[in-house]
């Protein structure tokens, strides 16, 4: 009988978010990773954590997986991976000179939003980056068009803005944001550049949106909700802060579920529960089981979307992978 089962009803309960987890650009990068490690054999270097998720990280290591902050840490002449968060050309360059074999796991939804980057920055328009300065996925797109691009740092950073022309400027964004503090700081933007163009499609991914929308429709009910994520994970960050701003009456960012302290359930009825992009399921469940041992075994399971994107691994490992095939 597991701990689950053998609870008694208390009355207490969690809400429990879908969608939640594994995105299709964590997914992809992942299995970019393990794949490479079956077809090249370990090790395989990694730039950077290949998603923001300590258990992730822990588990590819323990696999000969590598991670290094930049291309001088990688002997000439290794595969290197590039992580899910995109990185500049230069990146590229540095690892052509050093003859890496490079393999690039940046999400397709982070590529598309570098490519908006380069067909603003090739009409010269302003580019408005709006974003947390200093995250990876910033410095990659920013990158691309450094002369064209200034990030915009939340609403605050809007009125630091100064354009050439306040005709021809567009904003683009980080793909994990707050949906609702994006709108924030672009009504600001506007408000000194009413000409200021949207990006062609939505730069906050889909995962991201839809994390957030499960969590502002359960955070009312919940005396607590328990993000699982990292700190250093944009999206996983982002769903505590939406959690409050959505009534919860606390929110907590947790790696383990042994890092959940138990005063936070004291009183508590309803603790709702969800987890960032980058995160596998089995540290959810765990938290259910820890959740569940502490009276909290009714689990209702709240979904407000089905996602079934996904990504298919990088075309230049897809190509080995079939030469191998093919040798047999
Ligand atoms: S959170 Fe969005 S942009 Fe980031 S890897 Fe997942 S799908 Fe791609």
């Amino acid at each position: 009988m597991t701990e689950a089962e053998a609870t008694p009803r208390t009355g207490k309960r969690v809400l429990l978010a879908k969608p939640r987890g594994y995105c299709a650009g964590v997914d992809r990068a992942v299995q970019t990773v393990e794949e490479a490690l079956k077809l090249y054999g370990a090790p395989i270097y990694v730039r950077k954590q290949i998603v923001h998720n300590k258990h992730v990280v822990q588990t590819l290591e323990a696999q000969g997986a590598i991670f290094v902050e930049e291309n001088e840490e990688v002997p000439e002449g290794s595969t290197v991976i590039f992580s899910a968060h995109g990185v500049a050309p230069e990146v590229y360059e540095q690892a052509k000179a050093r003859s890496l074999k490079a393999i690039d796991a940046t999400c397709p939804l982070v590529t598309k939003v570098h490519h908006e980057a380069k067909r603003f920055a090739a009409e010269d328009y302003d580019i408005l980056l709006i974003g947390h300065e200093g995250h990876e996925e910033v410095i990659g797109t920013a990158g691309e068009a450094p002369a064209h691009i200034q990030l915009v740092d939340g609403p605050d950073g809007a009125d630091k803005v100064t354009v050439r022309d306040p005709e021809k400027v567009v904003w683009l964004s980080q793909t994990t944001l707050s949906v609702d503090e994006t709108l924030e700081t672009v009504a600001r933007l506007k408000q000194r550049l009413p000409l200021l163009q949207s990006p062609p499609s939505d730069d906050i991914c889909y995962a991201t949106s839809n994390r957030q929308h499960v969590v502002k429709e359960i955070a009312a009910d919940c005396d607590v909700v328990i993000v699982v994520g990292s700190t250093n994970s944009s999206n996983s960050v982002r769903l505590v802060e939406v959690a409050l701003d959505a009534g919860a009456r606390a929110g907590h960012l947790v790696d383990f579920a042994h890092e959940i302290d138990d005063a936070w359930l004291e009183g508590a009825t309803t603790v709702g529960l969800t987890s960032g992009a980058s995160v596998p399921d089995d540290l959810v469940q765990d938290v259910l089981a820890y959740l569940a041992a502490r009276g909290f075994g009714d689990v209702e399971e709240i979904t407000t979307a089905n996602e079934r994107l996904t990504f298919s691994l990088p075309q230049e490992l897809k190509r080995d992978m079939k030469a191998a095939a093919a040798r047999g």
